[in-house]
């Protein structure tokens, strides 16, 4: 039977495995999916563990998608681009890494807008989702912009994907807002205000929250109140998810099953 899991710390909350497991038992694969919550001093032996035959793919989430690069016979072009692994594939020993995150993000805003070229999106945030999101929507030739609580990480990140950038007060209106900030994560009480005023909320034509925990946040509870489309983290998350799937096993993933088990599990 072939292994799979999730690495990161902690892990347990992860709906990688509900998802990944359903997946796997709607199309006859034999394999079963777990938690790897591994504390960083022992990553290192954690990995020697896959390579000797622990696991034949991980997923991996925080803290490790930048540091397990470091472990990896081969990284693809994008991954490095971004700076982040999301998906190992172990091949006899040999580790792979891929980012399915920004090509989740992208499939979740193209089944709602259609194509994005051309189409002026703005990114909140300057994080390790936000660097995937410039880089998705930039190759897909949206005209992005990047916009930080800490505006120094923003123009920064702005400048190595040659895109805009600024503080949240630089942001103006355009087609797409993408919020991919940890706020409603780390201060339950922030309210969307905190990121960005309604003023400049209503010049957006669709407005897409990457955090699926809670699902509906204060932004998409605001967007919806304003009458604009909204898009939910969990499009996103079960986007990666098929493609992490389609890498693991070379089959195509039961899309259906797998957004049932999500829309199961979140609320
Ligand atoms: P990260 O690297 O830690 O970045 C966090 C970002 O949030 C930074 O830009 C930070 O701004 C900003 N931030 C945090 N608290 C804030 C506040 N109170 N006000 C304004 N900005 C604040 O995190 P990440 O890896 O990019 O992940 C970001 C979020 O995306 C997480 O909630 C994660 O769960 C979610 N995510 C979802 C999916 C999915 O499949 N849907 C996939 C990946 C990630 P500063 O630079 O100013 O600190």
């Amino acid at each position: 039977m072939k292994q799979y899991g999730i690495l990161g710390y902690p892990a347990k909350h992860s709906l990688s495995p509900a998802v990944q497991n359903a997946a796997f038992k709607a199309l006859s694969v034999d394999a079963q999916y777990g938690v790897f919550e591994v504390p960083m001093a022992e990553l290192a032996d954690f990995i020697g563990e896959v390579k000797g035959g622990l696991a034949d793919g991980l997923s991996v989430t925080a803290p490790y998608k930048e540091v397990v690069m470091e472990y990896l016979s081969e990284v693809a072009g994008d991954a490095r681009a971004i700076g982040a692994v999301n998906t190992v594939v172990n091949n006899g020993g040999v580790l792979s890494g891929y980012n399915t995150d920004y090509i989740g993000m992208n499939k979740a805003l193209v089944e709602v807008v259609g194509s994005l070229k051309g189409r002026r999106a703005v990114v909140l945030g300057a994080g390790g989702a936000a660097r995937a999101a410039v880089y998705g929507l930039k190759a897909e030739g949206a005209e992005v912009g990047v916009y930080n609580r800490t505006a120094s990480k923003a123009l920064a990140l702005a400048e190595e994907f040659g895109v805009e950038g600024g503080g949240l007060d630089d942001v103006r209106g355009g087609d797409i807002l993408l919020q991919t900030t940890s706020i409603w994560m780390d201060d339950v009480d922030a309210g969307v205000e905190d990121l960005i005023s309604e003023e400049v909320l209503r010049e957006f034509e669709v407005v897409m929250d990457i955090v699926y925990k809670p699902l509906i946040t204060p932004l998409i509870e605001t967007a919806r109140r304003l009458g604009l489309r909204t898009i939910t983290g969990e499009r996103m998350f079960l986007h990666q998810a098929i493609v992490q799937f389609e890498l693991w096993t070379g089959q195509r993933a039961p899309m259906e099953v797998m957004e049932k088990v999500l829309a199961d599990n979140l609320s």
